[in-house]
């Protein structure tokens, strides 16, 4: 802050905090009405980031730079402050100032001129590495290798990997923090790659080694691996130094500008490790860093399942998602630009599943620039319609059982890869089969976290279904067993319950009592060319005419029989599949029930001892996708669906409850880079028929389609409104006020 006294900046912080955003009116009457006592931040639309690299501060137009942000109407920026590289003319010792720094203050004059755009400064750190310089004066800072030499950085050897156990966490970055606060009081910390969701780091310093000694009494395993004792320990240690350390800083921003907070980087998507639940607890606002699809071939979806996975343990507070204006990928392209239609749909499964989008952009000096456009018309969309975009709550009345502890740990098995029978298993993909099959239905859905199933969690919902929740706590199987004795249903899958959440067996199911059959033998797999018998029809089997089988699941537990009169669909046992001569069942019938369909009272249950969630997902076949949906549609026979959609296409759908009245948000994901990156032509959809549900007693006078940018004809019987939606090319929100 070279030219803005402490006080100036207060009042420009201040008047910050009644104002939306640059060109916007400040909402006034409601901060004379009632102070403005939320944070910051829980009230911010849309945030952008500028990654300076170290020679940045040679080029860098700051001008420009902010007035591209502010002509987004973005309410803060991430600015690099300092860590690895320090972009302003730092006195604490060791801190690495830019080699081109010169005598520019860059974090400084950005900090500045975004301020004088009413845009709030969250300073971007990066506590991970540091120089050699640093590692030469403070070698207990840093990580060990087993042999005891430091690690570095795979691209970068000159960086030092820090060590999250040692005074760098507690006393150099807070040193570095409170430098900034003195100068910059900035409205935020954020931190670059730390804490993450990913898998735990052994470090082999002595400081960690002493910790191993003392507290586990042993050094813990490398691999994630549940079943070792010195593991969960380690993951517990792990766990609460991320929470003293979290909060920490966060209280060391504040002590900057009360109204700061810290916010570090979260994210994985549907594959996590480190305890969401833990982290939510710690974390006001939870930065997803899912900037794209990493893998070429993950599915389009997993920005919007990155909102539902965030939102199951931040009901409802401050979750941005940021995407990567550039091409992530493999590999991937840091200074090329992203195609605008999978960089806009990464962007609107941001908004659709109540998240805040923060732009990201790498590097000062772009030479494309095409990135920038795309931003700018989404967010300026975005900022034309902001108050339909605050919600208040999700009227998805079904719940899927987000499994972190299966997700964690059932894939490593003291390995790196979980093995059944030869076979590597990917933990994630019981959930993708049954987010595939809830797409392919178009059901309205939240996921609800293992440790946050309790009565009143679970209360909005109608049922539960659970996909492959191998490990459950025993409080957590009492939880559904207490969901299902209050009328709820239960769709459940595979080894659900049959471990607790460390992996230890349990005798038999936790579930059993809710399953109907127990556990009695081993898995079974995989199986090539098995089947499922039809014996007795069933709603679970609408649909499918002219067949008496159906494809089996590639694995099964074997479970104990069904008399014949509660048989529905029996296993039919793999048998060869080469040569032609020889593909015939050798066991046209069993006893085995492969689905097993329960009902009392207004509670149902479905539950298939095979995996069919995995197998729909792995093979692509439409039988077992449908049998998932069928399975749910008769689970919720008798509720009113909150949301009906008729139409040719793929899409996901969100529902809320906003501020000003409702919003139906509509993905249009059909496209033949669904599954595979990039999305580079978009394919319209339409006309869909939709039925809306309003709570009682609602009514609506007018219904805009938001981004085709017009209002629709309505009709409104009791609390369902029918309207026709004409088309859909990548994103449609339909706000009913
Ligand atoms: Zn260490």
């Amino acid at each position: 802050m070279t030219s803005m006294t402490r006080r100036e900046f207060i009042a420009i912080s201040a008047a910050s905090l009644v104002t939306t955003s640059a060109g916007e009116k400040p909402a006034e009457a409601e901060a004379e009405a009632a102070p403005q006592l939320k944070p910051w931040y829980t009230t911010m639309r849309r945030c952008g980031q500028i990654n300076f690299n170290e020679t940045d501060p040679l080029t860098m137009d700051v001008n420009a730079w902010m007035d591209y942000w502010a002509s987004l109407k973005v309410n803060a920026v991430l600015l690099n402050a300092g860590g690895i590289v320090a972009f302003y003319p730092t006195h604490v010792p060791y801190q690495h100032r830019s080699e081109f720094l010169g005598s520019r203050d860059l974090f400084g004059e950005m900090a500045a001129a975004a301020r004088a755009r009413h845009i709030r400064v969250v300073a971007r750190m990066d506590c991970n590495y540091a120089y050699q310089e640093a590692f030469e004066a403070h070698p207990e800072w840093f990580e060990r290798q087993r042999d005891g030499s430091p690690r570095t950085n795979s691209e970068c050897p000159w960086l030092y990997k820090t060590c999250m156990f040692s005074t760098y966490f507690t006393e150099q970055m807070p040193a570095i923090y409170r430098e900034i606060n003195q100068r910059y009081a900035p409205d935020g910390f954020f931190t670059n790659g730390w804490p993450s969701t990913g898998p735990l780091e052994v470090c082999y310093c002595p400081n960690c080694l002493k910790i191993y000694r003392d507290q586990i009494g042993s050094v813990p395993p490398e691999a994630t691996d549940a079943r070792s004792a010195a593991y969960r320990k380690f993951y517990e240690i792990t766990m609460n130094r991320i929470a003293q350390i979290w909060k920490l800083w966060d209280e060391i921003a504040k002590q900057g500008n009360p109204d700061s907070v810290y916010v570090g980087n979260l994210g994985g998507a549907f594959r996590t490790v480190k305890d969401l639940k833990r982290l939510a607890e710690v974390a006001a606002w939870f930065n997803a860093d899912n900037q794209g699809r990493w893998q070429p071939d993950s599915p389009l979806w997993m920005c919007a399942g990155q909102g539902r996975v965030a939102q199951s343990v931040m009901n409802g507070r401050t979750i941005t998602n940021v995407t990567g204006a550039y091409c992530t990928g493999q590999p991937d392209w840091r200074h090329s630009s992203k195609p605008a239609p999978e960089t806009t749909l990464w962007m609107a499964q941001t908004t659709a599943s109540g998240m805040v989008p923060w732009y990201h952009w790498l590097g000062g000096s772009p030479l494309d620039t095409r990135w920038r456009k795309t931003g700018r018309r989404f967010y300026d969309w975005l900022a034309a319609h902001e108050s339909h975009f605050r919600n208040r709550r999700s009227l998805a009345n079904l719940a899927v059982l987000y499994p972190q502890s299966t997700i964690a740990f059932y894939g490593s098995h003291g390995t790196h890869e979980r093995q059944l029978n030869g076979t590597v298993i990917d933990p994630v993909d019981y959930l993708q089969g049954l987010y595939y099959a809830l797409l392919e239905g178009r059901f309205l859905f939240d996921f609800v976290h293992q440790e946050n199933l309790s009565p009143d969690t679970l209360r909005p919902y109608r049922a539960l279904l659970i996909p492959n929740a191998a490990y459950l706590r025993d409080d957590e199987c009492e939880a559904i067993r207490q969901f299902v004795a209050s009328g709820g249903s239960v769709l459940a899958t595979f080894e659900t319950s049959r471990y607790n959440e460390w992996g230890e067996p349990r005798e038999d199911f936790g579930l059993r009592d809710l399953f109907g059959v127990s556990v009695a033998g081993q898995v079974i797999g995989p199986a090539n060319n098995s089947y499922m018998r039809i014996d007795r029809m069933h709603p679970v089997f609408a649909g499918f005419h002219d067949t008496t089988i159906l494809p089996g699941p590639e694995f099964r537990v074997t479970v104990s029989h069904l008399p014949p009169d509660l048989l529905y669909a029996s296993v039919v046992p793999a048998y060869p599949a080469f040569p032609p001569e020889m593909v015939y069942p050798r066991i046209p019938n069993t006893q085995e029930p492969a689905a097993v369909f329960q009902q009392e009272g207004a509670s149902r249950i479905v539950y298939f001892p095979g995996d069919v969630d995995r197998t729909a997902w792995r093979s692509g076949d439409p039988d077992l996708s449908r049998l998932i949906a069928n399975s749910i549609r008769w689970l919720m026979a008798g509720n009113t669906p909150p949301v009906s959609v008729l139409g040719k296409g793929m899409l996901e759908l969100f529902a809320w409850e906003t501020e000003p009245g409702f919003a139906l948000h509509i993905l249009n994901y059909t496209n033949p880079n669904m599954t595979r990156a990039y999305v580079r032509e978009l394919y319209p959809i339409g006309p869909l028929q939709v039925e809306f549900t309003l709570p009682a007693g609602k009514r609506i006078s007018r219904l805009e389609a938001l981004r085709a940018g017009r209002s629709l004809p309505f009709r409104q019987t009791g609390s369902l409104v029918q309207f026709d939606v004409p088309s859909v090319l990548d994103y449609e929100v339909l706000a009913l006020t």
